[in-house]
């Protein structure tokens, strides 16, 4: 089974996807992740992005399609792919489609994580203040400014893969504002 999930930044993704690793055995592919892990590294790659991340702004489709069809072609998810902040374009979404045909897969659900503005800036300024506190180095990217970028760029490129998906018949809505765990347990009935 392979999933997307949908939604803007701070919408849940990243703990519903936690979620479904440990409950399915599933493989979490976050592109935020692996790009945050390239800035550690102190790649090439990663130095490159490093202004684009924390500005706020996409970093070109190339990049995160290269980095996606690795993960791929490594293979070794056995309860199948969660894609968690990827894709983010139209020419991501078909490229996605294209890379897991060539596999021989497809995808299963697009699920759409909605919630509103409100409430994500509380839980992104939240989860900076959170990451302090327990004496972290809070994400870069998780103040008001980068936010409001964060927040356009899903408005202008990301949300048009909601209709692109539904168009597709693979989209399921869920209500992202409950509990994390009422949220985890509504994907659980999606996913059967
Ligand atoms: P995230 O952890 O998913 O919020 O991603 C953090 C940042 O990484 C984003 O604000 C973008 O700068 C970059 N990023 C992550 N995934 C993508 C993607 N699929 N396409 C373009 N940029 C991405």
């Amino acid at each position: 089974m392979n999933i997307i999930l949908l939604g803007p930044p701070g919408a849940g993704k990243g703990t519903q996807a936690q979620r479904l690793v440990e409950s399915r055995d599933m493989m979490q592919l976050s592109t935020g992740d692996m790009l945050r892990a390239a800035r550690t590294s102190g790649t090439e790659m990663g130095k490159m992005v490093a202004g684009v991340m924390d500005r706020g702004e996409l970093v070109t489709d190339e990049i995160v399609i290269g980095l996606i069809r690795e993960k791929l072609e490594t293979g070794g998810a056995k309860g199948g792919y969660i894609f968690d902040g990827f894709p983010r374009t139209l020419a991501q979404a078909d490229a996605l489609g294209a890379l897991l045909a060539e596999l021989g897969q497809n995808l299963d659900y697009a699920i759409e994580l909605a919630v509103n503005d409100e409430i994500l800036v509380t839980r992104i300024l939240g989860r900076a203040a959170d990451a302090i506190a327990a004496g972290e180095t809070a994400r870069a990217d998780d103040n008001e400014e980068s936010l409001k970028t964060r927040l356009m760029a899903y408005y202008k490129q990301t949300s048009p893969l909601i209709g692109y998906y539904h168009a597709k018949g693979d989209l399921t809505s869920l209500n992202g504002l409950g509990t994390m765990d009422a949220v985890a347990a509504d994907i659980a009935r999606v996913l059967g």
